[in-house]
């Protein structure tokens, strides 16, 4: 069947304003128009959302506009014969940006001076305390296009890299490549610990006491992934008790951060708001590969970025 019409699901506001992404469409050959819940699809409509809903096993194509799907039931779409595609591909520099935001933070203390600065205090910092990335270990951890992404930014920066990557495929950039089972081999001397997984059972926990006790005690751990990959109150714990040093968090085990989780408290903890992708583009990225697909999916073509 071919397409003759593609949704956008209103949740996709949760990220990108819903009317500019519909209006990002206007040259794509079958129309877009904005929908809620409590509608009918068959197989000519193609579906572009934020958030997974029951109905949408009925449509032709789902686009979940996360990179991030594992909220999407993908044995329910394979069992439908519904193609499921997700966002992957495109935040390599925005993503890895602010990866790259956290470390050179952490290491020359622009939150902290904020932090004074808020106080109108000229604060200096312990002689032994800033640090240049430059020459530093970073382990990154998943070397997907946001790994890859972070590998060539640290390497343009002197870093000495390493990763944990399930094939031995080099990587531009990467010294070393470590199997997932040797993840404590790979982030023992590492001074910045760069989560770039997916959430799935494997990842769920990767981080945790074990892992923390293994780690350099001047170590910060960055997590632009997803909030489960870490343990989070055994990070806590790790940089409570100073086993390890700070760390850079986008993600969360609960979205938004409760108001009363530790981690708002620790001065060398860098929290944003799961904004690892928001630019002020982030809407035309996901509509050009959308785009794509609409084209390939006419065509009887091979869908980009298919996952189930
Ligand atoms: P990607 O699919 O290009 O890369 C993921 C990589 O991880 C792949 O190379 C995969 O082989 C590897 N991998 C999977 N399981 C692994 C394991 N157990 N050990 C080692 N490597 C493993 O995806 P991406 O675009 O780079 O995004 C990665 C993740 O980042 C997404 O799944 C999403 O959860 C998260 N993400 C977060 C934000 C944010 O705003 N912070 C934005 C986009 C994506």
């Amino acid at each position: 069947t071919e397409l003759d019409q593609l949704y956008v699901h209103e949740s996709v506001e949760n990220v990108i304003p819903q009317d500019a992404f519909v209006d990002a469409f206007d040259e794509v050959s079958i129309p877009a128009e904005l929908v809620g819940d409590g509608r009918e699809y068959d197989a000519s409509d193609a579906i572009a959302t934020y958030a997974p809903r029951p109905e949408f096993l009925d449509a032709g194509w789902v686009h979940c506009i996360r990179a991030g799907y594992d909220e999407f039931d993908t044995d329910a779409y394979d069992a439908a014969g519904v193609a499921l595609t997700n966002s992957s591909g495109i935040h390599g520099s925005t993503v890895g940006e602010l990866a790259l935001t956290f470390m050179l933070s952490l290491a020359r203390l622009g939150h902290r001076y904020r932090d004074h600065q808020n106080e109108r205090s000229w604060w200096e910092p312990p002689y032994d305390r800033p640090f240049t990335i430059e020459n530093e270990r970073v382990c990154v951890v998943g070397l997907g296009t946001i790994g890859e992404a972070i590998a060539t930014r640290c390497d343009a920066l002197g870093m000495d890299i390493v990763g944990v990557r399930r094939s031995d495929e080099p990587v531009p950039g990467v010294s070393e490549l470590f199997d997932p089972d040797r993840l404590r081999d790979a982030i023992e001397n590492a001074r910045f610990v760069v989560l770039t997984v997916p959430h799935t059972p494997e990842t769920e926990g990767l981080l945790s006491d074990e892992e923390f006790a293994a780690m350099r005690d001047d170590a910060f751990v960055i997590n632009v992934a997803r909030g489960p990959v870490v343990d989070e109150e055994s990070l806590i714990a790790a940089i409570k008790n100073d086993r390890i040093a700070g760390a850079g968090l986008d993600v969360f085990e609960t979205e938004p951060l409760p108001d009363d989780s530790p981690l708002w408290g620790l001065d060398e903890v860098i929290i944003s708001p799961h904004k690892g992708s928001a630019t002020n583009r982030y809407h035309l990225d996901i509509a050009d590969l959308v785009a794509e697909n609409v084209r390939r999916y006419q065509s009887g073509d091979i869908l980009k970025n298919r996952v189930a």
